[in-house]
């Protein structure tokens, strides 16, 4: 009490309001009432930090995720909370496990709020905790594990979120469904693919999708309207061969190094746009070598004094939807593997940027968009700070959705959090998951209650 009140003398009388508060507080904080109060919220944080931590210990890394094991622990968290459950296999030993919440009007278009249950493998000597111990770093309160940013956080996040507006009394206008997709880490064809088609999903009669985002370093969450399309590109060289020790021209090797120069020309000149502060990630063609192959194999290596009449050299590229997709091509063509150097090329894969529509695989972000705007003033109310929107840099299950024409939304509540996605150590830290469990309250309550507005409404709306 001493202290307050030596504050109280040395401010002016503006702070006088904000002083009486802080006492009010002290006094409120001493009652044994809200003793009992912090105590058990104590104890509720734990039980959530502990199911999430039950979470991220089945091991669901690929090649052998433990699926049957994450479906039952879905299952059973949503028998706790009295929402319908059903296994959908669309592969074999692939369980989709997807709950309902129901809403009070089931005609409205509903919400799907996604999850993968797949981790990417972790390196288990590189940790400095196993990656599916889930260990809880009592000082920083890090919880690492494979998954503790991507995705299982999120996952889990509706859920509890669920259990609050439960408990607080809410009940859903649209029905709620969530979704816990399989093998997202290995292409989602299996999963997410298969279930966007079924007629399962048509009869869900969905209005929006949340899905996975990014974390934040920064204060700001992360929104995604869309995502970067890969193309994996190989480009093949041949030449002459000849002695190792003859210069001509026109080699495989040589074919083939003056279009990796030019990709890396291209690469530095896209990469630049990003350093400098002018384009994000997501919105520039990124470009990287991922192999090489060439030499003639002996039985210690490789033959020295010989040049090899052929050579490849494989590229991750992954093109922004926005991007002009038809000059790319003509780059690559013309200038990565033109015919005037032996030069052929070939797509290991090449999605396209364009719906069946030939629209543009995008989520609009502005007012034409109710869903947008009711996401980010959920966020906002409860106190979440925005950045500007983003196109995803890699691929998420989220495009499977969008190819419907359906908005699909990226966002995953990670503020203050280095992104650790697939990297050694991944974590996120206690009081982060915590809230974003209030995040997802927020966003679930606004878009489960949302009436649209009807014709009249909107003409006054625009007087
Ligand atoms: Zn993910």
């Amino acid at each position: 009490m001493m202290r307050v009140y030596q504050w109280l003398q040395s401010h002016h009388h503006h702070h006088l309001s904000a002083a009486l508060m802080a006492v009010a507080i002290v006094v409120l904080l001493l009652s044994p009432a809200a003793i009992v109060a912090v105590e058990d919220e104590n104890s509720n944080s734990r039980s959530i930090i502990s199911r999430f931590q039950e979470y991220l210990r089945i091991n669901t890394a690929h090649p052998n995720p433990s699926y049957n094991e994450a479906a039952d622990f879905i299952t059973s968290e949503a028998k706790s909370l009295s929402l319908d459950s059903q296994i959908l296999e669309f592969v074999k030993g692939k369980p989709l496990v997807l709950l309902k919440w129901a809403g009070e009007n089931p005609s409205l278009p509903s919400i799907l709020l996604n999850s993968h249950t797949d981790v990417v493998p972790a390196e288990f000597h590189k940790w400095d905790h196993p990656p599916f111990d889930a260990h809880l770093d009592p000082s920083s309160g890090h919880i690492y594990a494979r998954g503790s940013q991507d995705m299982k956080c999120v996952g889990l996040q509706y859920l509890e979120a669920i259990r609050n507006l439960q408990s607080s009394g809410f009940r859903p206008l649209r029905t709620v469904y969530l979704s816990f997709v399989p093998d997202e880490e290995i292409g989602g064809h299996d999963g997410a693919e298969k279930f966007a088609g079924s007629d399962t999903f048509k009869s869900m009669n969905v209005g929006v999708v949340l899905d996975e985002g990014l974390a934040s370093p920064t204060e700001n969450y992360r929104l995604f309207y869309g995502e970067r399309c890969p193309w994996w590109l190989v480009l093949k060289a041949t030449g002459a061969p000849g002695h190792g020790a003859k210069l001509y021209d026109n080699t495989a090797m040589e074919n083939l190094l003056k279009s990796i120069e030019t990709v890396r020309r291209f690469r530095a000149a896209q990469f630049d746009l990003v350093k400098a502060g002018h384009k994000a990630e997501g919105e520039v063609i990124s470009v990287n070598m991922v192999f090489l192959k060439a030499g003639t194999p002996s039985p210690t290596g490789f033959v020295m004094n010989l040049q090899p009449s052929e050579a490849q050299a494989g590229f991750d590229i992954r093109v922004p939807p926005t991007a002009d997709v038809v000059s790319l091509e003509r780059r690559i063509a013309e200038e990565w593997a033109p015919a005037t150097r032996n030069m052929t090329f070939e797509f290991k894969q090449k999605g396209s940027i364009y719906d069946k529509f030939g629209k543009q695989i995008l989520t609009a972000f502005d007012s034409s968009n109710p869903w947008w705007v009711l996401l980010e003033d959920a966020i906002k109310s409860a106190n979440g700070e925005l950045g500007k929107p983003e196109i995803f840099p890699a691929s998420t299950d989220a495009r499977y959705f969008r190819e419907l024409g359906l908005p699909a939304i990226g966002f995953s509540p990670m503020a203050n959090t280095p992104i650790l996605l697939h990297d050694h150590n991944e974590f996120l830290n206690k009081n982060e998951y915590l809230r974003g469990i209030h995040i997802y309250e927020s966003i679930i309550k606004a878009y489960a209650s949302y009436v649209e507005p009807t014709k009249d409404e909107d003409s006054r709306a625009e007087l």
